[in-house]
């Protein structure tokens, strides 16, 4: 019997072989195995710098996965309604299957792509992968998409479990005739001296690819996972999962590790809760990005758009280096830099204190977010820019303006976690050591600390900067 004709198995972010769906259909066919480096069409939201690091490794791990099992990945860079085509007339594939994508350029590509295909008598068959639910079959009752978080997730639980897991292919049969393709070194993803290595920490907090994924989770499952409710807004301790970049890669499904936690805490969905609100709230950016691709880019509250920001080059770098004098907000800048992620309780107090006390329009600090951040994604970083920002369409009020000091003390009560990154505090009282400029001189010298030249003075006094953000926001009132 002569084989069936091979399919082409375009991997994007869904870097893994357990619970694809694209590989699964894709088995008992011969299969080329395509990863396309094409930044083009993403423009200034193709990977950047961090998530470049994340990509090479998984990139790396994906290969040996997919060799182990005998069907080696293929790297091809170029515009992919060229390569994709070129690829599958190579090796006589019919179809190409991948994971669906919800990113606005990635969508118009797909349609590109299948556009060419179908040219040739081929086609595109997209899969859902990287989330439990596909936007368009999750709508209100009176068919439109949601805007509000709360009424989302209610939904979602009306359409009960979502499916188990599919299981990863024993062996896979490689098509023949695959062109050779690129070397992983080639595409110069990691950082490239002279530049010196900014990510050299990075190997040492995280293992990108499926076993690392895999161990993380295994991680949080044996302990974490029990206290997650309380512990995940201590940013001194592992309380979260931690599986933010291997989600965003698809190097695990939401899927899995939905069914994982449901299994790992015993009792009915309620007790998984807090947990599984979170992978709904991932869920819920997605959704939001699908139905308002300007996200990233415009606020969705037409409101905000004549809000008077007031962009000052010196707050930002201050702001980007951990240099704004507030211990929590540098503690988490300087995580950031380091670790190419921070706590989701940081992010948001050093958002909040960017867009409101500091006035720096949102849109700077996404743009930092994803250049730094190894799990930058375009939904869930620009949905949460905008929720912090008050102009998305299920935002913090505007008004409600944290205090950096009062969080700090709050969540970080012993100081673990400042201590860890801004070290030059280290020594200073619990008391004193989210407020240093109120420290008496005594404790200051004591600690060997002189204000403004170990470490700056805050760059706005907290009263000042919410004083600065309400008036700000007291213009927009009226508007609709
Ligand atoms: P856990 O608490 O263990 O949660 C499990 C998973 O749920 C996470 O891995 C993540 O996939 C998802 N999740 C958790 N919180 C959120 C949330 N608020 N919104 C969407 N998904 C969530 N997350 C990203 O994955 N990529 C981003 O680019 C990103 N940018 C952010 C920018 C800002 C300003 C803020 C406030 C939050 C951002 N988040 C982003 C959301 C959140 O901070 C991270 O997902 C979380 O810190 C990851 O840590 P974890 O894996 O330990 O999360």
């Amino acid at each position: 019997m002569s084989d069936p004709p091979p399919a082409l198995i375009w991997f994007r972010q869904d870097l893994r072989l357990a619970d694809n769906p694209a590989l699964a259909a894709g088995t008992g066919r011969p299969v080329l195995p395509v990863y396309v480096l094409d930044d083009a069409p993403a423009g200034r939201w193709a990977p950047a710098g961090a998530a470049r690091w994340w990509l090479h490794h998984s990139l790396a791990a994906l290969g040996e996965a997919l060799a182990a099992c005998g069907a080696p990945l293929l790297l091809a860079r170029g515009r992919a309604e060229i390569v994709i085509p070129a690829l599958a007339d190579a090796v006589g594939a019919t179809e190409v299957l991948a994971g669906r994508l919800t990113e606005p350029w990635a969508r118009e590509r797909d349609a590109r792509v299948a556009e060419a295909l179908e040219a040739a008598g081929r086609s595109l068959r997209l899969h859902t992968s990287t989330l439990l639910r596909e936007p368009p079959t999750v709508l209100s009752g009176s068919g439109k998409p949601y805007t509000v978080y709360g009424p989302f997730a209610k939904s979602m639980a009306t359409r009960g479990e979502p499916e188990a897991p599919l299981p990863a292919p024993d062996r896979l049969r490689p098509a023949k005739d695959a062109p050779s393709g690129d070397r992983l070194e080639d595409w110069h993803l990691l950082p490239q001296p002279p530049v010196p290595d900014w990510a050299a920490e990075f190997g040492t907090i995280w293992t990108p690819g499926e076993a690392g994924a895999e161990a993380r989770l295994g991680r949080f499952l044996a302990g974490p996972v029990r206290d997650y409710a309380v512990n995940r807004n201590l940013p001194g301790i592992e309380g979260s999962s931690g599986l933010s970049p291997h989600l965003r890669w698809g190097e695990v499904s939401p899927r899995q590790v939905w069914h994982a936690v449901r299994e790992a805490i015993p009792g009915d969905v309620e007790a998984a809760r807090p947990f599984l609100s979170e992978i709904l709230w991932r869920e819920f950016s997605y959704h939001l990005l699908w139905h308002r691709p300007e996200m990233p880019d415009v606020p969705l509250r037409e409101r905000f758009a004549p809000f008077p920001w007031a962009p000052d080059a010196a707050l930002l770098r201050a702001w980007q280096r951990g240099r704004t004098g507030y211990p929590i907000v540098d503690a988490g800048m300087r995580q950031l830099w380091r670790h190419g992620w921070m706590h989701n309780r940081v992010r948001m107090i050093t958002a909040s204190l960017l867009v409101k006390q500091l006035l720096q329009p949102w849109q700077e600090g996404s743009a930092w977010f994803w250049d730094t951040l190894v799990d930058a994604d375009l939904a869930s970083n620009s949905a949460s820019w905008q929720w912090i920002a008050g102009s998305g369409t299920d935002a913090s009020p505007y008004f409600r303006v944290f205090n950096p000091v009062l969080q700090g003390e709050k969540f970080d009560p012993k100081g673990a976690y400042v201590r860890r990154f801004v070290p030059e505090l280290a020594a200073l009282p619990d008391r004193w050591l989210h407020r240093p400029w109120e420290a008496p001189e005594t404790v200051l010298a004591e600690a060997g600390l002189s204000l403004g030249r170990d470490y700056p003075r805050p760059v706005v006094l907290p009263e000042e900067g919410r004083r600065r953000a309400l008036e700000a926001f007291a213009t927009l009132r009226g508007r609709a």
